[in-house]
């Protein structure tokens, strides 16, 4: 039996294992097919690749971009802010059209992790930063918001990882840093450029409302974006036929992902990936696997 988990972190990012680890745990959840996709970077392939490659798995080469789009408004608001969105990239050939747009990407990631931590520092009994460096392995450019909920919660501002977000880190919140992200469409031409397939992550999981939803997708698929994450199969059953449809809509074939961080996101649990329905295209045959073939 095939079992595909196509989004996944590292501790290049946010997760907590080390890539090759990160393998081990997917062969002794039964996965078979795997991507691993850290935040903005493929630093981590280079361990991934031998792992996998001893374990007899099938490991595509994956990222997870953020960019930033706008909602879509009948009378655009003045202050209206763009909301960030998660592309993965996945089964990615030729790497060089990528390194060259995470330049800017990390950057603005290390850039953003020291703004944050500076705001943070009147609420944290320690200054905030050396901690945050120390749990992305010295990495600045590795720095994302779940790190810095764990260093909140380590230092006991916070008692939950979600309050952190709820209290400091969320838009709008204290430590907020608003930031630019790439966009939308520069994610997927960079994706396309080296042989990838363009996903778009967790649809369900930006707070829009349906309306926002229908025209997200929409956008995506005109853009060249050729795929969408299934919602995680706890998910209301009218969310996912939302998706169902949507897909159905634009054409998008659909990915089977858990987006497993590590023990610390306890709710992400890896190789929990929701069931295609009949007929539904898996983004693995759109990447020439023909055991996804439908
Ligand atoms: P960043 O890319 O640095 O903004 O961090 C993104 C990561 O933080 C995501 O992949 C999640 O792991 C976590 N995250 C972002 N927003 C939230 C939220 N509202 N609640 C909980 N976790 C979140
Ligand atoms: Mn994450
Ligand atoms: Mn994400
Ligand atoms: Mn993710």
């Amino acid at each position: 039996m095939h079992h595909a988990d196509l989004h996944l972190h590292s501790r290049f990012s946010d997760g907590h294992l080390s890539p090759a680890d990160l393998m081990h745990a997917a062969h002794a959840a039964g996965v078979t097919h795997l991507a691993l996709t850290d935040h903005d970077t493929l630093d981590g392939l280079p361990d991934a690749e031998p792992a996998a490659q001893a374990l007899g798995l099938c490991l595509l080469r994956g990222i997870e971009l953020s960019t930033q789009w706008m909602k879509p408004r009948a009378k655009p608001l003045p202050n209206s802010k763009p909301i960030s969105l998660h592309v993965v990239g996945l089964g990615l050939q030729n790497l060089a059209p990528m390194h060259a747009v995470l330049v800017q990407q990390q950057q603005t990631r290390a850039d953003r992790a020291q703004a944050i931590c500076q705001k943070l520092q009147k609420y944290c009994p320690q200054d905030p930063w050396p901690a945050a460096l120390a749990l992305a392995d010295g990495r600045a450019e590795g720095i994302t918001r779940a790190h810095l909920a764990e260093v909140l919660l380590q230092q006991g501002v916070v008692q939950r990882h979600q309050q952190a977000f709820d209290r400091f880190l969320g838009d709008g919140k204290p430590a907020h840093v608003p930031l630019q992200w790439m966009s939308l469409a520069a994610a997927i031409d960079a994706i396309r450029a080296c042989g990838g397939v363009a996903v778009l992550a967790h649809p369900t999981r930006y707070g829009l409302s349906a309306t926002h939803v229908r025209h997200l997708l929409a956008e995506f698929a005109q853009l060249g974006g050729q795929a969408v994450e299934l919602p995680p199969a706890n998910d209301p059953p009218s969310t996912r036929s939302m998706i169902d449809r949507l897909a159905e809509q634009h054409g998008l074939a659909l990915s089977t992902a858990s987006d497993f961080h590590g023990a610390h996101m306890p709710w992400l649990r890896l190789g929990h990936t929701p069931k295609l329905k009949d007929g539904q295209r898996h983004v693995l045959s759109l990447l020439g696997y023909a055991e996804f073939d439908v």
